[in-house]
C-alpha cells in the first residue's frame, strides 16, 4: 500500500508521522519511536491493526430523490419490464422523484448513504449528477454533493453528468437538450464552481458516440477532464472516444475489444470496474480484464452506487465481487480502490498512497492481510479512519 516494498506494497512493524493534514513520514516503528520520544511527538498504537489509505469510491450515484424499490420488487413479482418503463419507471422515475426533492431532503439521504461508505475506510467519494436533467435539479444535486462535503469528514469530487438519460420534455428536441447540457448548462455550473469533471453515458438506450463527442468538446474547450461510461451493454467505440479526449477513465466496460483496451493504456485511461451494475443486472460478460492487463490499463473498482443499477453502499462488497466475478487479484482489487481510483479521479499525487507529502487519509484494519479486505462479504473491519491527519469519530467513521 505504499510506494515500492513487497506485494500490495506492504511495510511490516511501520509506523507513520502525520504533520498538519500530510503524511510526513513512513518508516520502521523503532525508528520512529526514537524519533518521536525526541521531537516530543504523541504516538497513537495502532498494534496488530492494518494501514491503508483511505479507501476512494470513484464512481457513484449518490444523490437521488426517491428509491427504485416497488420496481425491485414489481420485476421479482414479474411484471414485464416493458410495463414498468410504460409507467414512468426507470431513470425517469428517479427523475421525477429527484426534481420533486428538496435540497434538505436530497442532503439528507446522501449523507445517510456517504455514512455507510465512510464507515468501511472511505475517505474520497466522487458523487455525480444526472437525474436532474434539468439546470435547476443538475444544480441543486451538485450543491448538494458540495454541501456533503462541508457536513461530513469527507472528501467529495462533484461531477457533472449532463448525458445520462434524455428527459421526456426533450423526447422530440434530442439535439436541443445536447447543446443545453454542453452549452449553457455547462457553463452556469462551473460559474457557480460546481463541476469537477464531466461525465456522459455513451449507449444506444442512452447517447451516441457523436452526441457524446460534442459534451466532452465542449468540456475541454472549457478545461474539464471526463468520465465516460462506456461498454455496459454493447461497444460503440466509447471507449476509443473517451481515450482520444484524453479521459481521466472509462467505466463499466463489460463489451470492449483490444483495440478499445490499447487506446485506453495509451490515453493512460483508467478503466473503473463496476461489478455491482453486473451483478444487479444479472450480465453474463465480464470485462475482458486480461486485456486491460495486457494493455496496461490501470483498473479501479468502485460501487456505482444508484438506486436503479447498482443500489449497493459498500466499497468491500464491490472489492470481493470485482475478485469472485471479474477475476481481479486482491491485490489489484485494493489498488483499484486506492491508487487507481486516485488516478481516476485526478488525485494521483494527492492521494491513494501511503507516502509522504500526501493528505493523510487512511484507514485501519482488524484483518489478518490485506486480502482479507476483498474475502469477507457483509463483514466490516475496519477500526477506525484518519481523515487529513485527524482521526474520526466514530458516530461519522
Ligand atoms: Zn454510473
Amino acid at each position: 500500500m505504499v510506494a515500492g516494498g513487497d506485494a500490495y506494497g506492504k511495510l511490516e512493524n511501520a509506523a507513520l508521522a502525520v504533520a498538519g493534514d500530510r503524511i510526513a513520514w513512513i518508516g520502521p516503528a523503532a525508528e520512529a519511536r526514537g524519533r518521536a520520544a525526541a521531537q516530543d511527538i504523541p504516538i497513537e498504537r495502532g498494534d496488530g491493526l492494518w494501514i491503508t489509505p483511505g479507501l476512494i469510491d470513484c464512481h457513484t450515484h449518490l444523490v437521488y430523490g426517491g428509491n427504485r424499490v416497488e420496481e425491485f420488487e414489481q420485476r421479482l413479482c414479474g411484471v414485464a419490464y416493458e410495463d414498468i418503463a410504460r409507467a414512468g419507471g426507470g431513470i425517469q422515475s428517479t427523475v421525477n422523484a429527484t426534481r420533486a426533492a428538496g435540497a434538505e431532503s436530497l442532503r439528507a439521504s446522501a449523507a445517510i448513504r456517504a455514512r455507510r461508505l465512510m464507515s468501511e475506510g472511505v475517505t474520497t467519494i466522487e458523487v455525480k449528477s444526472g437525474y436532474g436533467l434539468d439546470l435547476a435539479t443538475e444544480r441543486r444535486m451538485l450543491e448538494t454533493a458540495r454541501a456533503l462535503e462541508r457536513e461530513l469528514p469527507v472528501s467529495i469530487r462533484a461531477t457533472y453528468l449532463g448525458l445520462h438519460a434524455l428527459p421526456a420534455e426533450f423526447r422530440d428536441r434530442r439535439r436541443e437538450f445536447v447543446s443545453n447540457v454542453g452549452g449553457p448548462w455547462l457553463e452556469a455550473l462551473l460559474d457557480a464552481g460546481l463541476v469537477d469533471a464531466v461525465d456522459a453515458f455513451c449507449e444506444d438506450i442512452a447517447f451516441s458516440l457523436d452526441e457524446t463527442e460534442s459534451f466532452l468538446r465542449a468540456a475541454q474547450a472549457s478545461g474539464l477532464r471526463a468520465h465516460v461510461h462506456a461498454g455496459q451493454l454493447s461497444d460503440m467505440g466509447a471507449a476509443e472516444l473517451a481515450a482520444r479526449y484524453g479521459a481521466l477513465s472509462a467505466d463499466h466496460l463489460e463489451y470492449l475489444s483490444a483495440r478499445g483496451a490499447q487506446a485506453l493504456g495509451s490515453a493512460g485511461t483508467v478503466a473503473v470496474l463496476l461489478p455491482g451494475a453486473y451483478f444487479t443486472l444479472r450480465q453474463t460478460l465480464p470485462p475482458p480484464v486480461p486485456l486491460l492487463r495486457a494493455a496496461g490499463v490501470p483498473m479501479a473498482v468502485s460501487t456505482d452506487a444508484n438506486p436503479g443499477t447498482s443500489p449497493g453502499m459498500s466499497i468491500l462488497i464491490a472489492l470481493n465481487m470485482a475478485c469472485t466475478l471479474f477475476g481481479l487479484t486482491p491485490e489489484e482489487a485494493l489498488c483499484g480502490a486506492t491508487r487507481n481510483a486516485a488516478r481516476a479521479l485526478g488525485l494521483a499525487d494527492e492521494i491513494g498512497t501511503l507516502e509522504p507529502g500526501k493528505r493523510a487519509d487512511f484507514a485501519l484494519w482488524r484483518v489478518e492481510r490485506p486480502a482479507e479486505l476483498c474475502y469477507n462479504l457483509g463483514a466490516n473491519p475496519c477500526a477506525g479512519v484518519v481523515y487529513g491527519g485527524e482521526p474520526r469519530p466514530s458516530s461519522s467513521a
